[in-house]
This record gives structure tokens, C-alpha cells and sequence, in this order.
């Protein structure tokens, strides 16, 4: 089987440094917070070009801290996408908030900014647009409606660690950047944890206190937080990832430049549209066709695994039944949803099994 993604190929290429670093953590007694996670924060802000990273214990929780630190909770509406991992929206409905969603632009997946005006309203505190599979939603744009409205602008960064706009990093893109090193992200760890990235001081220091039980000297509590820390395990295991980080995002580009090249061929099949002025990092290589069903059966019998993200929008999921949402709300993301789906790219995929999947693809398609 040709698998979406190969974790054990990516750690036996860097076994001994993460066995080293693992031994490291182990030896030095100190498994919360401490020197690694200190220096994976500092390298991170140093990566992306913010003054501040905060480890958090997941993407999640770097969403839910930094709402929490922008005091945003009951009575507030947060604007989103539907066409997302469902943490997106939990983390604003976690802190009280209501979720606003926005439909998307179907050739991409991102949010479509010529809708977000129409959905803010006296209670719109802040919008999170999510880099969906690896690429930057329209910053430009976002950021100008945010300082029109008075709003703070949240990056769900958690697919698209090392994605650029123009010429910045995501998770420097706005007030603040989420990202998430949930084991299959393309900068991943062997468990849970998160980091937030932003150049405002004051936030970063609220998010310090908040992941430690609110408080900023030991033992004293000025406010109610979270138990939210980055371990030191994860930490360091990431800090060998992130010298491989820059070489896997650029064999996940090249691979999916020679499949975009292959499917314009296959009429019966469009890419996710990679914009202009930003570089996609294919967190997933996502693929749409009306003959989605029919094709990833024809593939999983040439022995090919394909999966969907996400074959149900959020303003439809039961748990967000509360928000009186119908079929037919946001009909671009339903679409998507209905059509989309993902074919195996990793940077461990050769181009022999690209080949492979190529081929196959051509002959699953019914004229
Ligand atoms: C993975 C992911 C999250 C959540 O990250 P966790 O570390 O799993 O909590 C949030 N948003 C998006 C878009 C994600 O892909």
C-alpha cells in the first residue's frame, strides 16, 4: 500500500539525532516547559520573524490561550471558515464564543474575503482564517477588513508550518499565529503540543501565565489559566525536525508541482489552485472531482490510500447543531466536500510511487 504519509521512513532518516536528543531530555530531569522548549520557542520566533513564540500543549490549546488572552469569550462572534478541522471552531465555542462562518472559495479551499463584511456585526471580536492544507488565506484582505472593523485576526497555522505570503511566514501574517506539531503536521512531534507565534509582547506574556494556571510568579494566581505547557520530549524532538523542516517542504512542493502538472491533463480532476504570490507547503495534496467516490475505490484496489478532508463541514456537524445551520448555508464548502480528497504526498514519497499514483489516477477516470 502507498500510504498518505510515512512517519516511520521520516524517523529512520533521523534516528540518531532524535535517539540523541531524546537520551538528552531524559538525563536532564526537567520533562515540563524548561531549556529545550526555551529554545524551541526562541528558534521558532527566530524562523518565522515574530518577536515571541509560546509553547502550548497542542494547536487547540494555542487557539483556545490566545482567545482567552484577547479576553474574548460569552457574547463575542468569531468569524471562521466551515471548511476546516473541527478545533478551529471548538476552540472559540471552548471559550463561550459564537463561531461565524464564512463560506470559502471552492478553487482553493481558503475563505472567501469578499463575504467576511457582510458577517461582522457589533459582537465580531476577531476572524481565524485557517491556511487550509498548507496554503495562506488572503492576508491582504483580512487584515484590511480587521483594522477597518477594529477586529484581531487569529492564524490557524496548524497545516502550514514554513507557508510564505508574499515575502513573511505564516504565523506572521497577523496579530497572532497557531500552529500545531500534532504528529502527521509537516512539522510534527511524537505526541501532542502547539506553539503561538505573534510580535505582540502583552499577548505573549498573558499566554505565559495563562498555560501555567494563571499564574506569573509561582503558587500566586492573579487569574484563573489552563494547564497548557509544552514538553520537553516533544520540544527537543522537534528541534530536529526543524533543521530538516526547509528540505521536506521543498520535496512536498517539487512533488506536488509534477502532480498539478500531471491532473491539468485529466479533465476530470482539478488540483487545490496554489495563489500567486504565496508559497503552499501541502500539508495535504488535495484533489476534487465529481467522480470522487468512484476514483477512491478504483485507487485503494491499485493499492493507493486516499482519505478526505473533510467530508463534512462544520456548520453541518451535530455538535454545532446549536447554531441552526442548514444544507445549503454555506454551498461552496459543501461542494468542496463533497468532491474533494487527498492523494499521498510526503517528503519520503518517490517519484516511482508518484508515477504510480499518476497512472493510475488517468485510468480511474470514467470519460
Ligand atoms: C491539527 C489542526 C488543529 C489542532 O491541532 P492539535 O494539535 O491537533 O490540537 C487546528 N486547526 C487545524 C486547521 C488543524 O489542522
Amino acid at each position: 500500500m502507498i500510504e498518505l504519509l510515512n512517519l516511520q521512513k521520516q524517523y529512520a532518516t533521523i534516528e540518531g539525532e532524535l535517539i540523541d536528543s531524546f537520551t538528552n531530555v531524559l538525563k536532564s530531569g526537567q520533562y515540563i516547559l524548561g531549556p529545550y522548549v526555551q529554545q524551541l520557542e526562541l528558534e521558532i520566533a527566530k524562523k518565522i520573524g515574530v518577536k515571541e513564540a509560546i509553547g502550548v500543549a497542542s494547536g487547540t490549546d494555542a487557539l483556545i490561550l490566545t482567545l482567552s488572552a484577547y479576553n474574548i469569550g460569552a457574547g463575542d462572534e468569531v468569524i471562521t471558515t466551515p471548511f476546516t478541522f473541527i478545533a478551529t471552531a471548538e476552540a472559540i465555542a471552548q471559550v463561550g464564543a459564537t463561531p461565524i462562518f464564512v463560506d470559502i472559495d471552492p478553487t482553493t479551499g481558503l475563505i472567501d474575503v469578499s463575504k467576511i463584511e457582510q458577517a461582522i456585526t457589533e459582537r465580531t471580536k476577531a476572524i481565524i482564517p485557517v491556511h487550509i492544507f498548507g496554503q495562506p488565506a488572503d492576508m491582504d484582505e483580512i487584515n484590511h477588513i480587521a483594522t477597518t472593523h477594529n477586529l484581531v485576526v487569529i492564524e490557524d497555522a496548524c497545516q502550514a508550518f514554513g507557508a510564505t505570503y508574499v515575502n513573511k511566514y505564516a504565523g506572521n501574517l497577523a496579530n497572532a499565529g497557531c500552529f500545531s506539531f500534532f504528529p502527521t503536521k509537516n512539522l510534527g512531534g511524537i505526541g501532542d503540543g502547539g506553539i503561538i507565534t505573534t510580535n505582540d509582547q502583552a499577548l505573549a506574556k498573558k499566554i505565559r501565565v495563562l498555560r501555567v494556571h494563571g499564574s506569573a510568579k509561582k503558587y500566586f494566581h492573579d487569574e484563573l489559566g489552563f494547564n497548557s505547557r509544552l514538553d520537553a520530549v516533544q520540544a527537543a524532538i522537534i528541534l530536529v525536525s526543524l533543521q530538516h523542516i526547509d528540505s521536506w517542504n521543498k520535496t512536498r512542493r517539487d512533488l506536488a508541482s509534477n502532480y498539478i502538472e500531471a491532473i491539468d491533463k485529466i479533465e476530470q480532476i482539478d488540483a487545490i489552485i496554489e495563489k500567486e504570490d504565496r508559497k503552499h507547503v501541502y500539508h495535504l495534496f488535495s484533489i476534487r472531482s465529481k467522480q470522487r467516490n468512484h476514483i477512491m475505490q478504483f485507487l485503494a484496489e491499485s493499492g493507493i490510500r486516499t482519505a478526505v478532508y473533510y467530508p463534512c463541514c462544520l456548520h453541518l456537524q451535530p455538535a454545532f447543531k446549536y447554531l441552526g445551520h442548514q444544507v445549503g448555508h454555506f454551498p461552496n464548502a459543501e461542494q468542496l466536500s463533497n468532491e474533494i480528497f487527498s492523494i499521498p504526498l510526503h517528503p519520503f514519497l518517490t517519484t516511482k510511487e508518484q508515477n504510480v499514483i499518476l497512472h493510475a489516477l488517468r485510468k480511474s477516470v470514467k470519460k
